[in-house]
């Protein structure tokens, strides 16, 4: 019986893989996916700590018991206007974020990016938005991954809508620190001067 049910495992696998050549794989534990899962089981689906409208810091999205602003955005005057996570910063979120910078999974990137349209098409800040500018990387950065996951994040959002993404306008011209190594004042102070504009709009 359990033979059986290893051949039956290893057909639909063989047939999934050949049909799905991507993502086959949840991006989180490495089971393999049914044909109605996303990206990842339904099991990790349940244990990524998905953000809910009712409990999201109006401004910077971060979790929050309540409506309203976190205890950062209140304290402070950030100049972005609004931003939008999907998830905390978690055990099984982080997966996902080293299966693309370790593991350089493109394909991941496009699914998030289509992902992240579809939990936000209902906003009505996305409305304003004119154009679509992924957060640029070093070229030193890019020559060793070999892409710009915000890129292709931004790409899988995009397909999804008329609104034109740029990839040429700004450029990274210094190698700065990474961010998640550094404290919150270090943060503040790590990017200054690491950004241009490379070319103005006509
Ligand atoms: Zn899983
Ligand atoms: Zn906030």
């Amino acid at each position: 019986m359990k033979t059986c049910y290893n051949v039956n495992i290893l057909i639909k696998e063989t047939i999934k893989t050949f049909f799905y050549p991507n993502n086959t794989k949840c991006c989180v534990c490495g089971k393999i996916l049914l044909k109605e899962d996303n990206i990842y089981c339904i099991d990790c689906n349940d244990k990524l700590e998905w953000i809910k409208d009712n409990n999201r810091c109006e401004k910077c999205s971060k979790k929050i018991y309540g409506k309203g602003l976190c205890s950062n955005c209140k304290n402070e005057n950030y100049s972005f206007k609004k931003g939008y996570s999907l998830w905390n910063y978690g055990k099984y979120s982080k997966k996902i974020i080293s299966k693309i910078k370790n593991e350089k999974h493109k394909g991941l990137c496009i699914s998030l990016g289509n992902i992240l349209y579809e939990k936000t098409n209902h906003l009505d800040f996305l409305k304003e938005v004119d154009l679509i500018l992924p957060v640029p990387i070093h070229k030193s950065k890019l020559k060793k991954r070999g892409f710009n996951q915000a890129y292709l994040i931004a790409k899988g959002f995009k397909d999804n809508t008329d609104k034109e993404l740029r990839d040429d306008l700004i450029i990274k011209t210094l190698s700065r620190k990474e961010q998640k190594n550094l404290s919150k004042t270090k943060r503040k102070t790590n990017l200054w001067g690491a950004f241009k504009i490379k070319k103005k709009m006509k």
